[in-house]
């Protein structure tokens, strides 16, 4: 399975690797000792994460060849912005150039933004950040899988569906030989050179049992391993990163602790506790995905603008925001279901703001538009997506909210989907970078 193109290592520091794909170099951080210069690789996320025999990555790189250029011209000609006419304000036009001329955005001008609901306004918006992409990035995109391991939970979060209080939800664990097995099967078999691991706050699996199932998968597949596990010691993130994880998808939810408060029921559950954790994380060298719910009850633009700022000071590499999708058996059962258009501002916003961010479109996203919501995503400054690989028996327990997007399909089924999409937008699955 092609989704990421091998890349050639050119030169070494310290623990940089500058790896070449096609002619475009790319910095990844390398925790190899015994990679040298012109070996082949796969790296992930900014991360090198496997070597492989130079005759396998030769016969790989001739099939990428002509289309991986093929790709470039298409995703160079959608990326075009042509003069948009018919804008009446001015200031509107003005911001937009300033983004495209590198000049950071104040406050008032980012919520100038996120305000729009003018079509003509909201079609550049979303242009100029494909645009921005298209110019610090290119045209790769990060395809990562996530597996959903657990979905029993110590917290009641008022907005998620696999919230302690619902008694309705049929729990499940998996073990960890049952957890390494699939993301085996996911790395060697499917090709994933990234993975999240994810749960809700289950304290079943005990440090000790994080750092044998991460030990265990490190030792059988060259992976980037992402840990999406909710709060826990510092300890423990301190263990599962010397174990091999190297990222986290931790959100905030909301940058608004006022809301957080009313969110989050719980002594433990403080705003405070959750960016000190993201601090230290990002102080351990984890990579740092985040981000926050877009559409909670009394959440305003100035909320989403600092919640995008957050995002950026937290050094986060991957931003991760999603519309909220209200579950029937949460207290926000009866949320309204956000407008695609405020997701679709919070992620060009966010690209016009961190231009060489990598920004995610969740399957929350979506769930909201299953014909178009990748699509879209992809096409207002996003570069990253997720398929699920978690087995099928358990996919619909994993009910965080209702209806997700995928869970309909079987995995190989959504791969060969994800990538006609990419292909079709003219994106390639290389890695970014740091
Ligand atoms: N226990 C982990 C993972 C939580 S589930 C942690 O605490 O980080 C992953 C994400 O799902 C959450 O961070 C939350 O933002 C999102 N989520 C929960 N309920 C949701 C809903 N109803 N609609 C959309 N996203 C939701």
């Amino acid at each position: 399975m092609c989704y990421a193109i091998p890349g050639k290592i050119l030169e070494l520091r310290d623990n940089i690797a500058v790896v070449d794909y096609f002619g475009e170099h790319r910095n990844v951080l390398n925790d190899f000792t015994d990679v040298q210069i012109g070996d082949y690789i796969y790296a992930q996320g900014g991360i090198l994460v496997q070597k492989i025999p130079k005759q396998d990555a030769i016969l790989i790189l001739k099939e990428w060849e002509e289309r991986f250029f093929q790709l470039k011209k298409l995703d160079l000609k959608i990326s075009r912005i042509k003069e948009e006419v018919g804008i009446e304000d001015n200031k509107f036009i003005k911001i937009i150039e300033k983004t495209r001329e590198g000049i950071s955005l104040k406050r008032d001008e980012v919520l100038r933004l996120l305000k729009t609901n003018d079509k003509k306004e909201l079609n550049l918006l979303f242009k100029t950040a494909n645009k921005l992409r298209q110019k610090h990035l290119k045209n790769s995109c990060c395809v990562h899988g996530i597996i959903e391991f657990s979905n029993h939970c110590r917290n009641d979060c008022l907005y998620c569906g696999i919230r302690k209080s619902n008694k309705k939800l049929k729990r499940y664990r998996m073990d960890v030989d049952e957890i390494v097995k699939v993301a085996s099967f996911a790395v060697n078999r499917l090709g994933f050179k990234a993975l999240v691991l994810q749960s809700g706050e289950d304290f079943w699996y005990t440090t000790e049992k994080l750092i044998e199932m991460i030990k265990k998968i490190k030792e059988k597949c060259g992976v980037l391993l992402f840990m999406s596990i909710g709060e826990r010691s510092f300890d423990c993130y301190k263990r599962m990163y010397e174990a091999g994880a190297r990222g986290v998808l931790f959100r905030f939810e909301t940058s608004n602790p006022r809301l957080y408060k009313k969110l989050h029921r719980g002594p433990k559950l403080k705003f405070q506790n959750r960016i000190k954790l993201l601090r230290y994380m990002s102080k351990l060298g984890y990579i740092i995905a985040t981000g926050s719910l877009i559409g909670l009850p009394g959440q305003t633009e100035e909320d989403l603008m600092n919640d995008i700022l957050l995002t950026k000071s937290l050094n986060a590499e991957m931003y991760s925001f999603g519309p909220l999708i209200p579950h029937s058996e949460t207290p926000l059962a009866n949320a309204s279901l956000e407008n695609i258009n405020t997701v679709l501002k919070v992620l060009a916003v966010s690209r016009l703001i961190d231009p060489k961010a990598k920004i995610l479109v969740t399957t929350a996203l979506e769930t909201l538009d299953k014909e178009n919501g990748r699509k879209l995503g992809l096409l207002s400054g996003a570069n990253s997506l997720m398929i699920n690989v978690t087995p099928t028996k358990y996919k619909n327990l994993y009910s965080i909210y209702p209806n997700k997007a995928g869970n309909e399909r079987e995995i190989e089924d959504d791969i060969e989907k994800t990538l006609n999409l990419l292909y079709s937008l003219g994106r390639a699955p290389t890695d970014l970078g740091i």
